[in-house]
């Protein structure tokens, strides 16, 4: 098979051209056609030789995952089921806002990690996504929403990791796919508009942090251990303790690291608020968390919440659960997320509420699905697990 260029960062893909003999500046060149012109073929790379050209096209291509479906939502939301091979599918999202539009992004083909409340969860693991595969949805949605450089036309401004699978499972090529969005000569996006979701693999988000320091959101879901354990299986290996001290081993590095200039500013004329106050005025982690009628979603779950994580520099995103099959929660009460609201922002924590967007293609959080041949076989461990019960 082919080469997929795609799959290079420009120092790996300096180092292929120059084991073929290239000069090293012939990379960003390279990278610019890919990502900046979004080119698919070597013809019209013209600044190239036509020796270089016909070389590359030998032994090498650009190749994105394939559409096998592509909606869009009344909202403008739009989703496509990609081809990963082998009958898999994985789903990419493009939500569109006023002020910016966000690519989330898929990392695996399903998820090994069977949170509770998650329907990828729910369909097991089959590979790991290639980095070429991470970074060619960003390039297929690029051209399939009019991108254009040169126009200064960049319909995506953010990108998420927060489709199915769980990144730091998959950290090389997921790293390599971060440096591409962010390098200059790919996509140019500040670290501050990449933003990282994981449930909570600590010693890869030291890794993380040493490797490629972009934007954390950490998917917490309960403010204590025993309810952790049973939404989050995770937090078994790693508990609540060691991962508040990452998250803030992470902020700390990434203050020390300084940054670019555009991110989450506080609004004008808003008070301080806490992590506004603490010396990283824009270094945070993002928490996650689902709301589940009458399992997490008490006022006194919010109390326990906000002394878990002290004086940590955090927002916290309440992410109203979407039901789906056979899951066994509900979507909890506009009342009960309002209370809950209530006492994060009377502690002093900037507290959004994720709106729901994509409804009737189900692009919502926890409803990409895609299909997943499932090597681990949960499916028929769940339906054993369930006659032994009988
Ligand atoms: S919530 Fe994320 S980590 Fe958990 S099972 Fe779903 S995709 Fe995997």
């Amino acid at each position: 098979m082919p080469v997929n260029l795609l799959d290079f960062d420009l120092e790996s893909l300096r180092a292929w051209l120059a084991a073929r003999g290239e000069k090293p500046f012939r990379a960003q060149q390279l990278m610019r056609w890919m990502h900046r012109g979004l080119a698919a073929d070597f013809e019209s790379m013209t600044d190239l030789s036509r020796d270089l050209r016909a070389k590359l096209a030998e032994g090498s291509e650009i190749r994105a995952p394939g559409v096998l479906r592509d909606s869009i939502a009344l909202d403008g939301t739009r989703k496509w089921l990609l081809d990963v091979g082998v009958g898999n599918g994985i789903e990419t999202v493009f939500i569109p806002e006023a002020s910016r539009g966000t690519l989330c992004v898929s990392s695996q083909v399903g998820c090994a990690l069977e949170c509770a409340f998650c329907s990828t969860g729910r369909q097991g693991f089959n590979r790991n996504l290639s980095a070429g595969e991470i970074v060619g949805q960003l390039w297929h949605a690029s051209r399939a929403l009019g991108a254009d450089a040169a126009a200064g036309r960049r319909p995506i401004t953010n990108v998420v990791l927060m489709g199915m699978g769980e990144p730091l499972a998959n950290f090389d090529a997921v790293v390599t796919a971060l440096r591409v969005m962010l390098d200059d000569h790919g996509y140019g996006l500040s670290r501050r508009r990449v933003t990282l979701s994981t449930s909570g693999m600590v010693p890869w988000m030291d890794r993380l942090r040493e490797a490629c320091p972009v934007s954390l959101a950490v998917s917490l879901h309960a403010p204590n251990d025993a309810l952790r354990d049973r939404l989050v299986p995770i937090n078994r290996k790693w508990p609540l303790a060691q991962l508040l001290a990452a998250c803030r081993r992470y902020v700390e590095s990434a203050a020390a690291a300084g940054g670019d200039e555009d991110g989450d500013a506080p609004a004008a004329g808003a008070p301080a608020l806490k992590w506004q106050r603490r010396g990283a005025p824009r270094d945070f982690i993002t928490f996650e968390y689902v709301m589940l009628q009458g399992v997490n979603d008490s006022p006194a779950h919010a109390r326990q919440l906000v002394d878990l994580v002290g004086d940590l520099s955090c927002k916290f995103n309440l992410i109203p659960f979407n039901p789906f099959p056979d899951s066994g929660f509900e979507r909890s009460r506009p009342e009960a997320v309002a209370a809950f609201q209530s006492v994060l922002m009377e502690a002093g924590f900037v507290t959004t509420v994720r709106r729901t967007r994509g409804d009737d293609i189900d692009g919502a959080c926890g409803q990409l699905a895609g299909r997943v041949m499932d090597r681990t076989q949960r499916a028929v461990r769940r339906e054993v697990g369930e006659a032994v019960r009988q």
